[in-house]
């Protein structure tokens, strides 16, 4: 299968994603694999800005614009296992990093195609003190919301980790920071009462 390169370390891979996040686009190296593409859970929900350049959207029940999909569960877009308007995609679409479930030490549920794609990457190698901080606190932050679903569990640990590079910039360890502490004792904790 493509995609075999290792996401690299904890702290660096978390810092492109970053990157990316404040760019809208992310590029995850990607090489050729299309399973997001052809996952058939997978949706690619447009933003209100986005719909008029779209006139194939389809409109859910939940009154947001989505991408349709091919009888096999693909993207309509996907032709010749490339896609075809690779230029002009939606948000969602270059916003998308299927590393970031390494990071978070999760899987979305019965992704049946999307999984194999995000197995392929190795762990996180986390060669010094900093990377097993990043990892740790990033995957703690990501819990505390993942009982209220996958999305807010990856926007939280962002945030989170937005707010250490802004507050301590001068420091290169997540869990030596007060908001690191906090949040990690916090986890310990509830983990203690658990
Ligand atoms: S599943 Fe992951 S590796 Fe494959 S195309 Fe999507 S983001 Fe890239
Ligand atoms: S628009 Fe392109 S990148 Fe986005 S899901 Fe469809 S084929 Fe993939």
């Amino acid at each position: 299968m493509k995609g075999t390169k290792s996401p690299g370390s904890a702290s660096t891979f978390w810092r492109k994603y970053l990157r990316g996040f404040e760019s809208g686009e992310r590029n995850p190296p990607c090489d050729g694999c299309t399973a997001c593409c052809r996952e058939p859970k997978l949706l690619v929900c447009l933003d209100d800005d986005e719909v008029s350049s779209f006139p194939e959207a389809v409109q859910h029940a939940d009154g947001k614009w989505y991408l349709p999909k091919k009888e096999d569960g693909s993207c309509v877009h996907l032709i010749d296992d490339a896609c075809s308007i690779y230029g002009k995609r939606p948000s969602g679409c270059r916003m998308y990093d299927c590393r970031v479930f390494v990071m978070l030490h999760s899987l979305p549920s019965g992704h049946e195609v999307l999984t194999p794609a995000i197995l392929n990457w190795s762990e996180m190698r986390t060669p010094t003190t900093e990377d097993v901080d990043v990892l740790d606190a990033v995957r703690q932050s990501a819990r505390r919301e993942s009982s209220v679903n996958f999305g807010d569990a990856v926007c939280n640990a962002v945030l989170t980790w937005e707010d250490h590079l802004e507050d301590t910039r001068s420091h290169r360890c997540f869990a030596r920071t007060s908001l690191g502490k906090q949040l990690i004792a916090g986890v310990a904790k509830e983990n203690a009462g658990a």
